[in-house]
């Protein structure tokens, strides 16, 4: 195995090497935008594929102009420092590619214009985030999600996940695996790191862009395959609190949580409190997605070895 590598300041180095000042804007004030992207490895076919690569780089880039944050480089050549990171890595495992545009200056003060930004990108090792296969037990937060009059919030802006943060650790302490956090307006909003939909006679629902979500790509993948794969209908609008607990089925998507299935919110079963059969589904044909064993969604995948 190669020694890990990262990308910092225009070149590749060694992680251990890959050091910022403690000065930095972005470690003071959490003035940085990043993305969190999966690396799926397919032992059988000796392949690591990356899923949607190329929407998680407009994403940042998306992020960055929110923020007023300058990229250094084009989005294609952000794929490539990516794809070559990946590569000298080596992985034969799972990975997470974590990409960061951030305020590099060493100054003291408040601001996000008269700064330098920089880019760097480190990968992980990465296996489960939450767990897929029995489903989680989630707890309304007291912390609510932010909302896009204080920090954007379809940014992914650093600096914001010391709300979600919070948020996760209250549910952990109250033991639950994750907290479901309700927008300023006390309806559902998401997950910590991810978004959350309700499947109720037939229809998959999910919040509106407006409900202060972070627009998940791994949702859009869901809402894809309940529409041509299960002909579930669709429906983005507002949802009630209390329509989380008689909803038939309750799932959560993200990169790091794939298709999880939420068994149980504020100790109320969902369901009969397993995972449900439409969730479980969905989850199987998104596993096979983005393992590169489905070929007709072969276009969202990056392989990274010849
Ligand atoms: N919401 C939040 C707050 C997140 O951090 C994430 C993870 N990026 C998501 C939703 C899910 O987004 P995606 O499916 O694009 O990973």
């Amino acid at each position: 195995m190669p020694k890990p590598t990262a990308f910092l300041n225009g070149e590749f180095t060694e992680l251990e090497n890959a050091k910022i000042s403690i000065v930095t804007h972005a470690f003071n004030y959490g003035t940085g935008v990043f993305e969190g992207i999966r690396g799926n490895w397919n032992k059988k076919k000796n392949q690591l594929y990356i899923y949607k690569l190329e929407e998680h780089i407009s994403r940042i880039m998306k992020s960055a102009k929110i923020m007023r944050l300058e990229s250094k480089y084009t989005e294609e050549k952000m794929l490539d420092i990516i794809i070559d990171l990946v590569k000298k890595n080596d992985y034969k495992e799972d990975i997470y590619i974590r990409p960061i545009i951030y305020k590099s200056s060493e100054v003291v003060g408040l601001r996000m214009h008269d700064l330098d930004d920089e880019f760097l990108v480190y990968i992980v090792p990465f296996g489960d985030y939450l767990d897929p296969s029995k489903g989680i037990n989630c707890g309304t937060s007291s912390f609510r999600r932010i909302d896009d009059s204080m920090i954007p919030v379809r940014a992914k802006v650093t600096g914001l996940y010391v709300n979600n943060s919070m948020a996760k650790t209250e549910a952990y302490l109250n033991g639950y695996d994750e907290a479901i956090m309700l927008n300023m307006d006390g309806h559902v909003s998401e997950g910590t790191g991810e978004n959350i939909a309700i499947i109720k006679d037939q229809t998959i629902i999910s919040p509106t862009v407006s409900d202060n979500i972070l627009e998940g790509i791994t949702l859009e993948t869901a809402l894809d395959i309940a529409d041509k794969n299960l002909n579930l209908n669709i429906e983005r609008r507002t949802i009630d609190r209390s329509e989380l607990y008689i909803a038939d089925e309750v799932l959560m998507t993200g990169t790091a949580a794939h298709i999880t299935p939420v068994v149980s919110i504020d100790k109320i079963n969902i369901g009969n409190g397993q995972p449900g059969t439409i969730t479980k589904t969905m989850q199987e044909k998104y596993f096979s997605i983005i393992k590169g064993e489905d070929d007709s969604y072969s276009n969202d995948l990056t392989k990274i070895y010849s």
